[in-house]
């Protein structure tokens, strides 16, 4: 049969289903062709979700467990009404015209869905979905609000993508610990910052900026406060998270020195001069980093991180 009587078959089986007129059911079929595989608008999501029933599932276990689902044509399979509302929610800002793309699908497990950068898991067997870190098929997810990659990844962000995700960690943050400089000190988020900083060369503008914006810049310092005993207070704040900082930082130079073994361009010694913030400790010195070696947000993918690298290769 050829591709248009194969078409033309199409349309009068769906005539013969639905009872509408030969031109409307072609018009819908042309339609059905033509759209794009594996795209589709959140609002058509939301439609599909609340519009089709409910459907039965034999999910192997008690029932009562599973999440209420209905069948996707959009999924090509079963999915929670919750996960798409969850789903909804997290994308409030892109709004009901966002487009999606299904990176992956596993019927009755999970599916990944792609908006823009942002990578949503849908977890299928519960109603839940949350966000991934942005590289393409990286299972992982993002370690906290702001960060837009996973720990492995976030080495591979240019240090501009580094202090944006820093400042906005950071001003979030010092909201929710409010005026005890003690709770903005010490914190797990700002170590995955720094380390990142540290294996791109990069350490020096973002504990800046982190410390700027969890505390305060030091001309801004003296204006904060009408007592001098909280001045003072955040000061000594500042100095001591400075300090842990560099040291979270130089400890992961010396980790990143024993992973790699050796120079990436001359093959010399990692650690002959002492750590240098502004070279990535994949190189000796500053002579043997590339001029392109800071990789970009969105090259992520291609740049993989220090740790994953096998010693001495070649980075180029
Ligand atoms: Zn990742
Ligand atoms: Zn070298």
């Amino acid at each position: 049969m050829t591709r248009d009587k194969k078409r033309k078959a199409a349309i009068r089986e769906t005539q013969a289903h639905t009872g509408r007129r030969y031109t409307q059911a072609a018009r819908e079929i042309t339609a059905a062709t033509e759209r794009e595989p594996t795209g589709f608008l959140l609002s058509q999501l939301l439609t599909e979700c609340a519009t089709i029933a409910p459907a039965d599932v034999d999910w192997g276990y008690d029932c009562d467990l599973a999440p209420e689902v209905f069948h996707s044509r959009l999924f090509g399979g079963a999915v929670p009404y919750g996960t798409v509302l969850e789903l909804a929610g997290s994308l409030a800002q892109e709004g009901r015209s966002a487009r999606l793309t299904l990176e992956s699908m596993s019927p009755l497990e999970v599916a990944v869905v792609v908006c823009g950068k942002r990578r949503f898991q849908l977890i299928l067997t519960q109603d839940m979905a949350r966000e991934l870190c942005q590289t393409p098929a990286c299972p992982n997810d993002q370690p906290g609000w702001a960060f837009l990659h996973c720990s492995s990844h976030l080495p591979d962000c240019n240090g501009d993508a580094l202090v944006s995700m820093t400042e906005e960690w950071a001003y979030g943050f010092k909201t929710d610990a409010g005026r005890d400089m003690e709770r903005r000190e010490g914190s797990a988020e700002a170590d995955l910052l720094i380390k990142a900083a540290t294996a791109n060369g990069t350490y020096e503008r973002a504990s800046k900026a982190l410390l700027d914006s969890l505390f305060a810049a030091p001309d801004e310092l003296d204006d904060l406060f009408w007592s001098e005993e909280e001045t003072l207070a955040m000061q000594h704040a500042i100095e001591r998270e400075r300090l842990r900082l560099h040291n979270v930082a130089r400890s992961e130079a010396r980790r990143l020195w024993k992973i790699f073994g050796a120079c990436s361009t001359c093959g010399g010694r990692l650690n002959a001069y002492g750590w240098d913030p502004s070279v990535p400790p994949r190189f000796c010195s500053a002579n043997c980093v590339p001029p392109a070696s800071c990789p970009s947000q969105d090259s992520a993918t291609t740049e993989r991180l220090a740790e994953q690298r096998p010693a001495g290769r070649s980075a180029r």
